[in-house]
């Protein structure tokens, strides 16, 4: 041996009595736990997700969770599924409890039972019925990632827990809220009415660990209808190329795939015009119909989460664009448009709307996605879903957008109605003492190391809960699927999912 080869394995051994984290900070137990419930209930525990899709929990308007009908055969299947695992059950009503155990210590899982509306034609199955045959190896159905997925993987790790009889020092308890995609109100007046577990993990999010999410706002405001006698109306325009329709979107925290805007008065060089600017849109598919002088065209991107339009094309910002080759008459839907191409355009974190485009070096930019647009009787509103960071206060943010807003309408003579900001805080967990835990399960069990907390763009639960952060289902730099019109999660994922939450649960709760 060289003295540089023994240099070198001199090193090497140094290396291996570094004070390096080792995996057996994860113990024996959770391993041990972890393996049975894979080897022990891959098969059922898809059963139990097939039951639980089934059920369309979308919230009704109108209609508060515990008294509408399919929330509570959803949660009657919950109840038949916990009693045959062994668990027990209690129902609060927007509030379901599946426990294991008797301490006074408790460790908690956040989930919900209520899901996101659908488009049926856009699945190659009912989103309702779990469908493991359209594309292998996937399991395709709306709430299959958010979040019946996590819910199902929780109940059999508190049955693989519970088979192996395994000493627990803290009662572990699986919350399941019933409206956490519509209103919140419900949950906190459950809290302040009940005690919660000191420790607590969302499963509604990404992994490794969630410690900051950012606060979830909606800007929104109608353009008016165009009156008879103004100098926009059909008549006024008769001789000119106008807007007539501009429709798009599907609900405030979609990525909007559909938009549809109708010309009257159209010309071909208008169309090669527009044609050329849809040659730049990357993920975008336009088709277009000629009636007459009249010329339809119907946009088609990517639905996504709005915390996450990173992995969307924005359907409404595209159409707009393709429009942008002309200002239109100030009508109710030339309006929108300007406005669209104005300050929103096709960037994602409302880089043209005045001086709001911020960041921060941890939780990252705020993003500005229009999402929907809702026809009212008054006129059309445009309704834009902001995530923000840290770094400036809400009443800036407001100050900011109003100015913005208000300069517009200045400009372009129109008088918008119904302005409203709703914009909410982001949250940042400084103090949960399971992190190191969280960090080290995942690490043995997907083999990244050095994985550390990040910061998200959706909002979960975990904000109203003490000491908790957000540990899955979604693997970080993977597509997020929840919302969208194709989600779903793969086997390997749902597996993976319930190996990690078992070996949590089993450090969490010794
Ligand atoms: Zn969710």
């Amino acid at each position: 041996m060289t003295k540089s080869n023994h240099f070198t394995s001199l090193l090497f051994y140094c290396a291996l009595f570094l004070p390096v984290k080792s995996f057996a900070d994860v113990g024996d137990i959770a391993q041990k736990t972890a393996l049975y419930a894979q080897e022990t209930y891959q098969d059922e525990m898809i059963e139990s997700l097939r039951q639980l899709i089934a059920f369309n929990t979308v919230a009704v308007a109108g209609l508060p969770s515990p008294k509408n009908p399919e929330h509570q055969q959803f949660k009657a299947e919950l109840a038949k599924q916990a009693q045959h695992l062994g668990l027990d059950f209690i129902d609060y009503g927007y509030v379901v409890v599946i426990g294991l155990g008797d301490s006074k210590e408790r460790v908690g899982m956040i989930t919900h039972g209520d899901i996101q509306p659908f488009n049926a034609n856009k699945w190659q199955q009912s989103p309702l019925k779990l469908d493991q045959n359209s594309e292998p190896g996937k399991l395709i159905g709306r709430g299959t990632e958010d979040d019946k997925g996590p819910i199902t993987n929780a109940l059999y790790a508190m049955k693989s827990i519970k088979d192996l009889k395994i000493k627990l020092k803290k009662r572990i308890e699986l919350y399941v809220y019933m409206a956490e995609e519509s209103d919140w109100q419900p949950l906190r007046e459950h809290i302040k009415q009940h005690s919660l577990p000191q420790v607590n993990i969302t499963l509604d999010a990404e992994y490794p660990v969630v410690t900051a999410e950012k606060g979830y706002g909606t800007i929104s405001m109608t353009f008016p209808k165009t009156q008879e006698n103004s100098r926009f109306s059909a008549r006024a325009l008769s001789n000119q190329t106008y807007i007539s329709e501009f429709t798009g979107g599907f609900f405030g925290s979609q990525i909007p795939e559909d938009a549809h805007v109708t010309i009257n008065n159209a010309s071909e060089a208008l169309l090669e015009k527009i044609k050329q600017v849809a040659k730049s849109h990357l993920g975008m598919h336009y088709s277009y119909q000629w009636q007459g002088t009249q010329l339809s065209i119907n946009a088609l991107g990517k639905s996504a989460h709005s915390s996450k339009p990173e992995y969307g094309t924005n359907a409404i910002t595209h159409l707009a664009d393709l429009l942008s080759v002309k200002q239109w008459p100030n009508n109710t839907s030339g309006a929108l448009v300007n406005f669209l191409n104005d300050h929103l355009g096709t960037g994602l974190y409302g880089e043209k709307f005045g001086a709001i485009a911020y960041s921060d070096e941890f939780m990252g930019p705020m993003s500005v996605q229009p999402t929907v647009l809702k026809a009212k009787e008054d006129g059309m509103q445009l309704n834009i879903n902001i995530r923000r960071p840290r770094g400036k206060t809400t009443k800036q943010l407001a100050i900011e957008i109003n100015a913005t807003i208000a300069k517009w309408q200045q400009k372009n003579q129109v008088t918008l109605i119904d302005m409203n900001n709703d914009i909410n805080e982001p949250f940042v967990q400084t103090n949960a003492p399971q992190i190191d835990t969280l960090v080290e399960v995942f690490s043995l069990y997907t083999g990244i190391k050095e994985a550390k907390p990040i910061s998200i763009g959706g909002g979960t639960n975990s904000r109203l809960f003490p000491n908790a952060v957000s540990f899955g289902p979604s693997m970080p730099g993977t597509a997020y699927t929840g919302h969208s019109e194709h989600e779903f999660i793969t086997k390997e994922q749902f597996i993976l999912n319930l190996k990690m939450y078992t070996a949590v649960l089993v450090e969490l709760a010794k």
